[in-house]
């Protein structure tokens, strides 16, 4: 029996958001091995969690290291270096001020929800602002703060959702200005800035369609979160951590969020996240946001040694300068094809996407469905995201290659040539049902 057999009898589809029968059996750089020996150009990263690509000797080194010598499974009951180190390491990477601590999870989600339990708690505000299309997790809390289609949800009670500002798609004639003067009109009215405990903010919506935001926009956030008291989280999770060009993606406007969360990329491939913020808040109450492996030394060193790679290797530069080419290349290919309706993103977290008429907009989900899984029988890895389901998502490894930006453009273009041309037929793509 085949290995997509065999996954198709026993693990669960609420834990699966499939594209094409990719069964993966080794990770080399950029690259990922098939059971069938073909090697893919994985320009997600498994979604962006392996930012150092796969097998990158600070990582290897540091988890075997760890897991040879592994005294204690987590912080919950016991001190262990690494955790500690973690935390310490993280703090020093985070600009912010004042008495700020560090909680260490396994995952984006449990991150933003501890979040959200311990700033209410801390604040006794029972009001969050957060995004249509904004993708924060995918447990109760976490969702509780989404505003993205896919997350089936009834959300927060207190839940106050805005638009997030699409330049291609805007929906005020300056959609920055727009959405902060939507934002001013409800503290002024319906929604009481002393009820607000906080706003979730990506600085790039990245599942929501890899939306960057115009200029000013974040600055225009975190001066009224000042204003009013309001605490401003960013949630790091997927465009955090050197992908940008910036260590923060926060950082394109400078600004200073009260929390920030981490995930994905933090742990390079292993389970690991993060929450920084102020002591008041992190501290609220003892056992309040408890797991019983989190902190464990084998993730907390994985998270260091990327941490480490990072900063050392400057790999915000080198996914300024990769991005910088990848988005030309896409560019340069967009002027060949009808389909293509708006390349966009910083470094490397680009988003391409689709339409059926450059004029209407027309969301082409169809076509990104065929696209992506064209690019798989190519030898390339990607999804496609966003609330019309409709945007090719590019989050490769920060260490990408000049030869490996170039081999990612030609299998996009070729792929977008060969969906155009009708090559890739219906049925192909029926079994999955992607987002
Ligand atoms: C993926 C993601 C999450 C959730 O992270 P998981 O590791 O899947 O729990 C949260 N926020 C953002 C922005 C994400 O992209």
């Amino acid at each position: 029996m085949s290995l997509v057999e065999r996954d198709g009898r026993v693990v669960a589809g609420i834990e699966k958001l499939r594209f094409f029968p990719l069964t993966v059996v080794r990770g080399e750089g950029s690259f990922i091995v098939a059971e069938d020996g073909r090697r893919l150009l994985d320009v997600s990263a498994s979604w962006g969690a392996a930012g150092l690509g796969y097998g990158h000797p600070a990582l290897v080194a540091a988890v075997t290291e760890a897991v040879a010598g592994m005294a204690s499974a987590s912080v919950l009951s016991s001190i262990n270096e690494p955790a500690v180190a973690l935390a310490e390491e993280l703090l020093a990477a985070v600009p912010g001020e004042g008495d700020r601590k560090v909680w260490l999870g396994h995952s984006g989600s449990d991150a933003n929800e501890t979040a959200v339990r311990a700033i209410e708690a801390a604040t006794g505000r029972h009001r969050f602002v957060s995004f249509v299309g904004a993708y924060h997790g995918g447990t109760a809390g976490s969702m509780a703060v989404s505003g993205h289609t896919a997350t089936r949800s009834p959300g927060h009670p207190g839940l106050v959702l805005l638009p997030y500002p699409d330049p291609y798609r805007p929906e005020f004639p300056n959609p920055g200005a727009g959405v902060l003067g939507r934002l001013d009109e409800l503290l002024a009215g319906e929604v009481a800035p002393g009820d607000v405990a906080a706003l979730f903010l990506e600085p790039i919506q990245s599942d929501g369609g890899m939306i960057v935001p115009p200029d000013g926009f974040l600055r225009g956030l975190e001066e009224r979160c000042r204003r009013h008291g309001i605490l401003l989280v960013c949630d790091e999770v997927k465009v955090g951590l050197g992908r940008t060009g910036f260590l923060h993606a926060f950082q394109a406007e400078g600004i200073a969020p009260d929390v920030v969360t981490f995930g994905k990329g933090l742990g390079g491939g292993l389970p690991l996240s993060a929450v920084v913020g102020p002591a008041p808040v992190l501290d609220v109450a003892p056992a309040f946001a408890i797991q019983t492996t989190a902190g464990n030394p084998v993730s907390a060193s994985a998270g260091r040694a990327v941490l480490r790679t990072i900063l050392e290797e400057d790999l915000p530069a080198s996914a300024a300068q990769a991005g910088a080419a990848l988005s030309a290349g896409l560019l340069d290919m967009a002027s060949g094809h009808a389909l293509v309706g708006d390349v966009r993103g910083r470094g490397l977290a680009v988003g391409v996407e689709l339409v059926a008429d450059r004029g209407t907009k027309e969301p082409a989900a169809a076509e990104a469905a065929k696209v992506v899984y064209r690019a798989f029988e190519l030898g390339a890895v990607l999804f496609y995201v966003g609330l019309r389901s409709n945007v090719l998502e590019l989050t490769p490894p920060l260490t990408l290659s000049s030869s490996e930006v170039d081999l990612a453009v030609s299998i996009i273009d070729r792929a977008i040539a060969d969906v155009e041309a009708g090559v890739v037929p219906d049925e192909a793509v029926a079994a999955f049902a992607g987002w």
